[in-house]
């Protein structure tokens, strides 16, 4: 805002002319910013962001000393403490139509979030997706599901290969759709989905709406076969809807959603802003190689929203850049071979513990013989480390597969964000607990 032009002869040139260094020094960046569209390489000091995203939110119509605000919502607050929670934001995004169309009261957030959706499809595509576009929807995963499936739906019953969580299944239920649960095997120590009995419900089905495959799971559950389902929704015709919660992490994710993207049919595709860009909980971010899908997405959503996990979203890319980024996903990997590296040396030491062979980028799952593994992750708990997943056997919800698996076990994650400093810890204590705490 401030132009050095209209503060000449207040100090003498040369200084003016240092200050005007300075003040270019963080214009540029913005300037920079909103002419490319794109996420910068490197990450912006916290400062800048907060600035920039105050002089954004001060385009909005409440914002504005001379308004004359009549109407039911006008971005009204009771405190400051709540603007400051939404950089100034307070009229949210979307309207009632569609969520990603300008609100005529909100010129700021409007641009805010126009420009997060041009940087997430830029972030996705320099990571290597082959997707045409993407946005951030502030509901999470589960919720993010819901508006895909009951966009896109073309009939009554969801196809679903067999997931060990609750919010898949109640987002289903909540686009009012009906489901046919495919079961999943067991092949060596993973639980797999087969490509033929995703077919055979398919063509058991009278009406299939729409396919809800998984690409991040705990082990012992591998990946179900993006490919091989997309090319099997493309020939039955039926809308491929991926939840990939936490896939934009690692690499090995990208892969199997572009493999999918080539081979066949892939509609939408949904991750977790917090699992994946380090937000807070509440974003979610829909992507898809087809433009006009993410349009009726957007429309299916009622209402306005929240504009906290869109400008969350925007701070984590502007505040990590690419760079970060990058940085990040290595640490990850980094993260996970030390896990592995300790879980082996474990099942060296142990003879109750036996590290699981499964597919798995970011998690390891260990069975554990002589222990119930509930008990020994209620008890990590206790001891501070939280993350790590205990399921019995028996437990056909825990294990992902309807019938049971052949071992107890117990599953710690390496994702994106954790230290070193972490994994050493939690393998640290449950050897402790073993031991019998
Ligand atoms: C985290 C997760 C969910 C639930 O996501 P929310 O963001 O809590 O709605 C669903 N499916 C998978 C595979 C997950 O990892």
């Amino acid at each position: 805002m401030l132009d050095p032009e209209d503060m000449e002869g207040l100090i003498p040139e040369h200084m003016l002319e240092r200050g005007r260094v300075v003040l270019e020094a963080y214009r540029e960046p913005v300037e920079r910013l909103l002419r490319e569209r794109r996420v910068p390489d490197e990450g912006w000091p916290e400062d800048l962001i907060w600035s920039f995203l105050w002089e954004l939110s001060r385009m909005d119509t409440d914002k504005d000393p001379r308004a004359a605000r009549i109407g039911e919502r006008e971005a009204r607050v009771a405190s400051r403490l709540a603007e400051a929670s939404v950089f100034g934001f307070c009229h949210g995004v979307g309207r009632s139509g569609t969520l990603v169309d300008p609100q005529p009261k909100a010129p700021g957030a409007s641009i805010m979030y126009g420009l997060t959706n041009r940087l997430v499809e830029d972030f996705l595509r320099r990571l290597g997706y082959s997707i045409e576009g993407a946005f951030v929807v502030p509901g999470a995963t589960g919720l993010c599901l819901t508006l895909c499936l009951s966009a896109l739906a073309e009939g009554e019953e969801v196809i679903y290969p067999y997931a060990a969580h609750k919010s898949p299944i109640k987002a289903v239920r909540l686009a009012g759709l009906g489901m046919r649960v495919v079961d999943t095997e067991i092949e060596g120590d993973e639980i797999v989905t087969r490509p033929e009995d995703v077919e055979e419900a398919l063509e058991r089905s009278d009406s299939p709406a729409a396919v809800l495959s998984t690409a991040t799971f705990f082990p012992p559950r591998r990946s179900d076969p993006l490919p091989e389902i997309a090319e099997l929704c493309e020939e039955y015709d039926v809308p491929h809807v991926v939840n990939a919660a936490y896939g934009i992490q690692h690499e090995y994710y990208r892969d199997l959603i572009n493999r999918a993207i080539k081979r066949g049919r892939v509609d939408a595709i949904v991750s977790s802003t917090d699992k994946n860009l380090l937000t807070p909980v509440g974003g979610g971010i829909i992507y898809s190689p087809d433009r006009g899908v993410l349009e009726e997405i957007s429309r299916a959503y009622p209402g306005r929203a929240s504009a906290a996990p869109v400008a969350h979203a925007l701070v984590s890319l502007l505040s990590l850049g690419m760079k970060g980024y990058r940085r990040l996903m290595e640490r990850q990997k980094e993260c996970k071979a030390l896990l592995d590296e300790l879980l082996e040396e474990l099942e060296g030491r142990r003879d109750d513990v036996r590290v699981l062979d499964v597919e798995n980028p970011i998690a390891a799952a260990i069975a554990v013989e002589g222990h119930d593994p509930v008990d020994l992750a209620a008890r990590l708990y206790v001891r501070r480390v939280t993350g790590p997943r205990g399921v019995r056997a028996d437990d056909p919800f825990g294990t992902s597969r309807l019938r049971g698996y052949h071992s107890d076990y117990v599953t710690i994650n390496a994702a994106i964000g954790a230290r070193k400093e972490d994994i050493r810890l939690a393998v640290e204590r449950l050897e402790r607990e073993l031991e019998g705490g």
